[in-house]
């Protein structure tokens, strides 16, 4: 699933080519996404100017004219490019100053035009601090690695980038939640904060099961760099284990020499 890196990639390559233009024309793909596009929305796009294109969390925000945002969700496997790529999968598209920009989306549980939902702070914020971090992890019993996938946690992180952090600080992802210290919490915050400033830099992340690209078609450059994730051996040289039991629906895996 594109998180906040690969999200953030798409933004910006978006706020370069499409900011300040009008929208002249859309197309909704057939079939469209899971959930339909309503219909409120839609009628608004035509004539729109794009005054910006911001992210919270893993939402792209278009700021429209008239006081309107669209807002899209990328779903599992979602991308958006511009108009040189092949049309399969293709589930919205609209043109903006002449460019075309398509939403594809092979699995359909991308959205466009939803509401966002209620969203923890963005972890390249000032308010997402250790003070934060340990009053949102204490008390819980859940797994302290299913916790920073919970959107309402901290927006953005998903499984990549926890899975990352979560090496670097030397916690383990099947860890109380409610168990991790004070300076466990503040060395998480800063990691989280690293691993994604990184991954932003490169781009993102382009894995087998992440096919991730920019909307220029090039893939993130992420996967060279990362620590645990898709490795055997982990950065520290140490065999990697997988825990026994998914966390929020998938194994993760972790070094059980250097993560306690
Ligand atoms: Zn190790």
């Amino acid at each position: 699933m594109p998180e906040l890196p690969e999200v953030e990639t798409v933004r910006r390559a978006l706020d370069r080519r499409v900011r300040g233009r009008v929208i002249t024309a859309y197309r909704v793909g057939r079939p469209a996404f899971n959930r339909p596009i309503p219909t409120r929305a839609l009628s608004r796009l035509k004539g729109s100017r794009i005054e910006s294109v911001e992210r919270r969390g893993k939402y792209l925000i278009l700021r429209l004219s008239r006081g309107w945002d669209l807002v899209c969700h990328l779903g599992m496997s979602g991308s958006i490019s511009f108009d040189s790529v092949e049309e399969n999968h293709v589930r919205f598209r609209f043109t903006a100053g002449g460019r075309i920009v398509k939403m594809h989306d092979p699995r359909r549980f991308g959205r466009v035009g939803c509401a966002l939902p209620k969203l923890g702070p963005e972890p390249l914020s000032a308010g997402f601090n250790a003070d934060y971090l340990l009053g949102a992890l204490r008390g819980r019993s859940a797994a302290v690695k299913a916790c920073l996938l919970d959107q309402a946690v901290v927006a953005g992180v998903g499984n990549i980038y926890a899975t990352e952090a979560l090496y670097h600080a030397g916690i383990r992802p099947q860890r109380r939640a409610g168990a991790v210290s004070r300076a466990e919490a503040a060395r998480l915050c800063v990691e989280v904060k690293q691993v994604l400033r990184r991954a932003i830099r490169m781009g993102g992340t382009t894995l087998q099961d992440q096919a991730f690209k920019d909307p220029e078609g090039r893939p993130g450059r992420f996967s060279l760099r990362t620590a645990v994730y898709g490795r055997k051996l982990g950065a520290c040289g140490h065999e990697l284990k997988a825990t026994n039991r998914p966390i929020s629906g998938r194994t993760s895996l972790y070094c059980p020499v250097c993560q306690r």
